[in-house]
Formats: C-alpha cells, structure tokens, sequence
C-alpha cells in the first residue's frame, strides 16, 4: 500500500457516514489523523492473517469481502464512502474477513492510536462509528441465518434438500399426531428421465428438474415441504391431509406436469416429463424410514403399471 497524495475535500467528506453531522471545525482538525493511501486493484486490505489497527475509509474505487478463502465467492462489495475494519480497528484483534481491491481504489486511513483523541474532538465521531459497527454485527448474522438456510436447501431446484426433510418430518409429524389430525407423503418420479438426458442433453434434464420443482411449488400450499430427495426424485410432506385427498392432490400435481407438452428454457422449447407417484398416509408407529418405504414401495406399484400414474 502505498501512501498517496490526497486534496481534502471537506465538503465530500461532509457527506460520509462516519462524518455526518460531524461539525465542520472538528472535521478538519480529526483529518489531520488520517492518512491517504493507494491500493493497486487485487490488493489484500485486511486479511485474518494479520493484526489490523487501522479503520480504513473508502474514498475512490471498489473492495471486495471474501469469507474463510479468496477463491470463495465475495458476499459482499464495498462502495466509495464505506468504511472497513471497524471491528479489528476497535478490539485489535485479526479481521474476520479478507478485504480485497477489486480495482485501483485510494482509502483514508487511521490509527488505532488515534482513537482516543477522536473521541474526546468529537462525540458524534462515536456514535457514526457505533452505528455502523452494528450495522456490520447484523450484515454479519444475516449471512449466517442466510448460509444456514441455503444448507436446507437444493441448489439446482431450490428446493428443500434431504437434510431439511428430517427435521421438517419431525417437527410435522409431532405436531399432526399431537392434533390429532394426519399426514401424507407423496413420493415423485420423473418417468425415463435417463431417456430424456439422452434425447435432449443433461442440462435440459436439469431444466426439466426445475420445471417439475416450481410446478409442485405452484400447486401446494405454503405449508407443503417439497424435497428433492435425489436425482430426480422428489418427498412431499402434505400436513393435515389423509390419503383421500393426498391422492387427489397427488393426481392434480399428475396432471398439471402432463399438460405442460413443452416449456421454454435457456436452452430453448424442451418437451415436458411425466412423473409417477407413490402415496403414504403417517400411521401411529411411523418413522420417517417407514413411511418412506411404504410411498417408495406405492412409486414403485405406480412404475409397474405403465408409469405417469399414482398409486398408493
Ligand atoms: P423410470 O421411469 O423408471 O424412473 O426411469 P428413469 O430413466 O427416470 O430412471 P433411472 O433411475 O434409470 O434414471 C434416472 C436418471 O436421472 C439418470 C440420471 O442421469 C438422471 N439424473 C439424476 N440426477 C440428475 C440431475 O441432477 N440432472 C440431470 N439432468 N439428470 C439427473
Ligand atoms: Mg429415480
Ligand atoms: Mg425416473
């Protein structure tokens, strides 16, 4: 990094987070601890290999935040104005996160030295830098409660993934046995989707995954859990609904995937898939593993019989 030659501008600065409202006479004298550096583009600001002990300003250019590796993807983009390295500029510890120039940028910086002396020139200087420590706090459990969330789910359909049909399993089925009311479990097979793989090309096959996962989204309700179990099969947990009107429902999801002759993708017009389903109502002594095995055993009844049927 290299120090670089900067001409203040007190009235951009003015409009920065950390200096709002900040009077303008205790402006110019808190710049005077502020150092104006370059960073070339792909340059480590911060990194959880070195110490920080500055708060860093971004005056011109554009950072990028990298989390436990540089060859992860970045979550987040720092834009002129912003300010990285609070934390570490505060409790002196490692940063938490690689800090990148994702093109040749100039940042202010400032000492942790300097902190003190900020503070007793200007209180409003604390509180900007408070507010946008919690800012960073909460953009921090956001990415948590979002990397936790896409842990339950299918990348390729968005569904739900086999991890999540577990705890769902366990939390539906608790609660549709203490109210005394049912469950149902459809289980959905492409039918020769290795055939249309073959015609077709394995990422149409892929589309096709994700025409049959909206169709199902489009047609159940919020309360429905729609599970890519595998490849190309598919777990619905149909809560409070007993085996009469599973099959219905069973039936209409049937139906709607058979209409769809062809559907438009990246890939052009495709033609549709049919699918055939397994259906199981929750008996009193039901696991998971049990009644899986018995929608398994119904998709398997409904392939028997000529396929793009229900059975069960
Ligand atoms: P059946 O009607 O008896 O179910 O026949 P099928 O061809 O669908 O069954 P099979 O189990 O023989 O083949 C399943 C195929 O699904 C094979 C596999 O390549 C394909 N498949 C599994 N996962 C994916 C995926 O994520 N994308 C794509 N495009 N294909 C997949
Ligand atoms: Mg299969
Ligand atoms: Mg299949």
């Amino acid at each position: 990094m290299k120090s670089a030659r900067w001409q203040e501008d007190l009235q951009q600065l003015r409009h920065l987070r950390l200096f709002q409202n900040v009077a303008a006479s205790s402006l110019q004298q808190l710049l005077k601890e502020f150092r104006a550096c370059e960073l070339t583009a792909g340059e480590v600001l911060l990194s959880p290999f070195n110490r920080n002990q500055y708060l860093y300003l971004l005056l011109e250019g554009r950072l990028k935040v990298y989390l436990g590796s540089l060859d992860n993807q970045a979550v987040s983009t720092l834009e002129a104005g912003e300010c990285v390295g609070e934390i570490s500029f505060i409790d002196n510890d490692r940063p938490s996160a690689y800090v990148v120039a994702d093109e040749p940028s100039l940042v202010l910086r400032l000492h942790r030295a300097s902190l003190i002396n900020l503070f007793s020139q200007s209180p409003q200087l604390m509180q900007n830098l408070l507010e946008l420590l919690c800012e960073r706090v909460r953009q921090g459990n956001r990415l948590i409660l979002d990397s936790e969330q896409n842990a339950n789910l299918d990348t390729l359909t968005g569904s739900y993934n086999r991890r999540w049909l577990e705890h769902a399993f366990e939390r539906e089925s608790t609660r549709c046995r203490f109210n005394d009311q049912p469950l149902s479990m459809l289980m959905l097979d492409v039918d020769h989707f290795k055939r249309f793989n073959d015609q077709h090309g394995h990422l149409a096959g892929d589309y096709a995954l994700c025409l049959v996962a909206h169709t199902l989204r489009n047609q159940l309700r919020l309360k429905d859990i729609v599970v890519r179990y595998g490849g190309e099969e598919f777990v619905i947990l149909l809560p409070e609904i007993a085996a009469e009107e599973g099959r219905a429902i069973g039936e209409r999801l049937r139906e709607s995937l058979e209409q769809a002759r062809t559907f438009h993708s990246p890939v052009g017009m495709l033609p549709g898939v049919t699918v055939s389903l397994g259906l199981a109502q929750l008996t009193a002594e039901d696991s998971l593993q049990t009644l899986i095995a018995r929608a398994d055993r119904a998709l398997y009844q409904a392939k028997q019989d000529g396929r793009n049927r229900l059975s069960g």
